[in-house]
């Protein structure tokens, strides 16, 4: 019993959101296998290898593209590499998509039905302790400005809570002043 799409449902062009994106090419059902996200199968030591030279490469030349999705506990898969046009779907906080795994693969699958011409979108699923390395650009009205997981959506509101409350007190000077450039970046 494979997943796989009974017809090519996709193709690649300019995005509003971000470079390039994934489009509905015809009408999509919903809860269809849209696109297999493929890739290198590696393992977490060396997933962790590449994303610690990313860094190093964003910090030099101020961007790098992560295309490594998790897959378990002991691998991720590498979607930089070779044929993968799945990478090329932007994140949106109201997507019309969903990754899920199945026996070891990564399909994206709709979540409704798609209009031809509607950008393909799904949630990133980043983790709220990294919201500030990841702004937003879906541009929809649920848009919470930075790629993070729903579930975390809690979590980050409050830490832009706080940030917004430390730029007030900036404002009227009762910390010292200055907060509001003072944004930390974890894990970089
Ligand atoms: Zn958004």
């Amino acid at each position: 019993m494979s997943p796989a799409p009974t017809k090519r449902y996709w193709t690649i062009r300019a995005s509003s959101i971000h470079n390039r994106g994934v489009f509905a090419r015809c009408d999509i059902p919903e809860d269809v296998p849209v696109i297999e996200y493929v890739g290198e199968r590696i393992t977490k030591a060396e997933s962790k290898r590449r994303g610690d030279a990313l860094i190093h490469k964003s910090k030099k030349t101020g961007c790098a593209a992560v295309y490594v999705f998790t897959l378990n506990q002991r691998h991720d898969i590498d979607g930089a590499k070779g044929r993968n046009p799945a990478r090329y779907i932007n994140h949106s906080c109201a997507p019309n998509c969903e990754a899920f795994i199945i026996r070891g693969r990564i399909w994206i699958y709709s979540l409704r039905p798609i209009k031809a011409g509607e950008e393909l979108t799904y949630n990133y699923g980043f983790d709220a302790d990294t919201w500030d390395e990841h702004p937003c650009r879906c541009g929809t009205e649920r848009c919470v400005g930075f790629i993070v997981e729903e579930k975390q959506w809690p979590k980050l509101l409050k830490k832009l809570q706080k940030v917004e409350a430390d730029a007030k007190l900036g404002k009227l000077g009762l910390n010292g002043g200055g907060s509001t450039s003072r944004r930390k970046k974890k894990g970089a």
